[in-house]
């Protein structure tokens, strides 16, 4: 068997976009505005500059990462939907205080993230996600194609590849990236729960650094 290398993960995923930007007539990627999901933005881009994108406004973004948002909107021209929660951030607040987010991490998550992120995929056919199978323990698994009842086809199209790859891919073709990196940042989230970090043996230990739990429950909603 031939051994994979950055290139022969970069190819795999080219097809893969193909594939799944021509089977689904409703498909869009959802972008966090970080270095994985602005990855596959691009390369999803490549195939078709208008494929629709959206992101969840929790509301608890970092400055940085709105900025940036704003910046790749003009500069890339996104077709991006931002989504808001039914409930929003200053909502949640009045009724379960400004801690919530260290309180119940789970509720919080639940509210402004699992519940826009399920509304949208109502409408889709197809879903693409920067996750990949070394950002956890709990992705390490991750099949490239999942399928589940009553829920859009996900599409990881860059599950194979590994941190070097996203900034090989990020240094070589010049796509711009979030500053935050720049300032020690890891993996990026909302503000109140993402750390700059070295420590950990996964990229998301900085992301709700004092929980074992590193997923918010947007990428296990298809499980619920
Ligand atoms: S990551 Fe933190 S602030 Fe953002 S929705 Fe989850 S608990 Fe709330």
């Amino acid at each position: 068997m031939e051994e994979e290398t950055f290139k022969s993960r970069l190819t795999e995923t080219e097809e893969i976009l193909s594939w799944a930007l021509t089977e689904f007539e409703r498909v869009a990627v959802a972008c966090s505005f970080g270095k994985d999901s602005v990855t596959v933005l691009s390369l999803a881009r490549e195939l078709d500059p208008d494929v629709m994108v959206f992101w969840i406004k929790t509301g608890y973004a970092f400055e940085e990462t709105e900025q940036f948002k704003d910046r790749l909107v003009k500069e890339w021209n996104l077709n991006l939907t931002e989504v808001s929660p039914e409930t929003t951030r200053e909502e949640m607040e009045e009724k379960h205080g400004k801690d919530l987010f260290r309180e119940d991490p789970k509720l919080c998550c639940q509210c402004l993230k699992v519940e826009p992120t399920r509304r949208v995929l109502k409408d889709l056919d197809a879903w693409i996600t920067g996750l990949r199978r070394d950002e956890t323990e709990h992705r390490k698994d991750l099949y490239i194609v999942e399928e589940f009842e009553d829920m859009p086809v996900k599409v990881n199209a860059i599950a194979k590849w590994t941190n070097e790859d996203v900034w090989n891919y990020i240094k070589e073709y010049n796509i711009p990236y979030n500053p935050l990196y720049d300032k020690g940042f890891v993996s990026l989230g909302c503000e109140p729960c993402t750390r700059a970090c070295t420590w950990g043996r996964f990229e998301r230990a900085g992301r709700w650094p004092d929980r074992d739990d590193k997923e918010c429950g947007m990428h296990l909603i298809e499980k619920a």
